[in-house]
């Protein structure tokens, strides 16, 4: 068979039987997608034979490239011992080698910081899911249940951020804030509270910029913790950058300032590093970059360098420990899925901590977030560009109808799809966030590769926007 037949006939399959996320269909049934059917380094073949660079690591996942040796012998052995057996009650080799990696990583990243008057101890118990959203809902479930071991009842509530995106699942909703996704299943969500964005560029609470204004974002957000302290199991946060947000970079300090304040007034904080983990803003975590440690980190995303769905929830000493009693005492933190500690997953995780050491991955990423700032720069030559932004190699581009006044394009423009099927035609994939493109190469994408996915990123944009 032909390759366009094949292709037509997985089109017509697709458009049959599949329903893709976040996709409204009935205009997917009239598109011509991509078919994907490989994979090798930081680029991706369609089934018509075309290389793309895979330009947001398949949805911030991949790290150290497609089809790396290291993760496919890694996930080749473990299939010859066992794919798949529970951590409910047995243990198994993988799950207990790479809990250890974790905590040693977290430890190697933000130990030098911990102690003092603000830093706990940094977390070290690993719990393990699946996925972003469930490695959020046992931190939320976590926080929640160590306060009642602690005899503290009433803690039923957390304070997020608006813009925030923590996944999907319910918990995950509640504590988000973006509109778009999340207010349609209010009436299904439990009840939380919501502090300013810590975004400059468009300051919600209408400042220019943060000359001057004293970070208010974060004077509200104590303001908050004060009001609701006797209530909240645990103020949660995307540390440096609210992704799926639109890559809204948060003003410098405001992470620590964050910081300070849980450590002040008693309220654990979790950190969602499932977007930023695994060296994407340029270090290991981006707690780093404010010496910050959280009582609850969640990972997931480029853990198993982008080969399988695997996430962890890792706690602080502290917190774990109030979850040890004796059978009777019902400590017992009643949460667990069916592929909890999946030993394919963690062999995959553990390669993937391997590459990081032995390629010395971090070190290599100045030039490449370099060849990205540059080229986020002379994109501002262009009027419709109204803000560039970027933490490491996660990068977002706002385009705007009117830079003086920061005036958006309308959602229903499209203006983010337009010019990322303008760049598709280049030879590089994006998935852009309204009039954001996102822009996050894996880190093992070439610094010569990135100048130029930034060239054309500039050639989509005057494509779609001519001056
Ligand atoms: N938290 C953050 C910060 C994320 O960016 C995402 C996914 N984009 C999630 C949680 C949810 O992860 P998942 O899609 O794997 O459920």
């Amino acid at each position: 068979m032909g390759i366009d037949n094949h292709y037509e006939e997985l089109r017509k399959s697709d458009r049959d039987h599949l329903w893709h996320p976040f996709t409204q269909m009935k205009q997917w049934a009239e598109e011509e997608p991509l078919i994907i059917t490989e994979g090798r380094g930081a680029f991706i073949k369609d089934m018509r034979g075309r290389w793309y660079l895979d330009g947001v690591s398949s949805l911030w996942v991949n790290i150290h490239g497609h089809r790396h040796p290291r993760i496919d012998e890694a996930l080749k052995a473990q299939i010859d011992a066992v794919a798949h057996t529970t951590t409910l009650g047995l243990g198994n080799e993988p799950s207990i080698l790479l809990a250890e990696r974790i905590a040693k990583m977290i430890a190697r990243s933000l130990g030098r910081f911990a102690g003092g008057e603000d830093n706990p101890q940094p977390p070290s118990r690993v719990f393990y899911s699946d996925n972003g959203s469930t490695a959020v809902e046992v931190a939320l479930k976590m926080a929640f249940q160590y306060h009642l071991h602690k005899g503290r009842e009433g803690r039923n509530t957390f304070i997020s951020l608006n813009n925030a995106y923590h996944g999907d699942t319910l918990g995950a909703v509640s504590v988000g804030g973006i509109g778009i996704f999340h207010e349609a299943f209010g009436p299904l969500l439990m009840k939380t509270h919501k502090a300013p964005s810590p975004f400059c560029y468009r300051c919600e609470l209408g400042h220019a910029d943060n000359s001057g204004c004293g970070m208010q974002c974060l004077g509200r957000m104590e303001e908050m913790i004060l009001e609701h302290v006797h209530e909240v199991a645990a103020v949660i946060v995307e540390p440096l950058v609210q992704a799926a947000g639109g890559m809204l970079v948060s003003v410098p300090g405001y992470l620590k300032g964050v910081r300070e304040l849980c450590s002040r007034y008693g309220v654990p904080l979790i950190v969602d590093e499932i977007a930023t983990g695994f060296g994407r803003t340029g270090s290991m975590l981006a707690c780093e970059h404010e010496e910050v440690v959280p009582d609850i980190l969640c990972l997931s995303k480029g853990i198993t360098g982008g080969y399988l769905p695997l996430a962890v929830t890792v706690a602080t000493d502290e917190i774990y420990g109030a979850f040890l009693g004796e059978f009777k005492d019902l400590k017992t933190f009643f949460h667990g899925h069916s592929y909890t500690g999946n030993p394919l997953g963690c062999a995959a995780a553990l390669a993937c901590l391997d590459i990081f050491e032995e390629e010395r991955t971090i070190e290599t990423l100045a030039p490449k977030i370099a060849a990205m700032e540059q080229g986020l720069a002379a994109l501002l030559d262009h009027p419709n560009v109204g803000h560039v932004r970027n933490a490491g190699l996660m990068a977002g581009v706002e385009l705007v109808r009117d830079r003086s006044t920061s005036e958006p394009f309308a959602w229903e423009q499209k203006m983010g799809w337009r010019v990322t099927h303008a760049l598709r035609r280049r030879g590089v994939i994006i998935r852009p966030l309204g009039n954001v493109l996102v822009l996050m190469p894996p880190l093992c994408t070439a610094a010569e590769d990135i100048s130029a996915m930034m060239k054309y990123v500039a050639g989509s944009v005057e494509e779609v926007l001519p001056q």
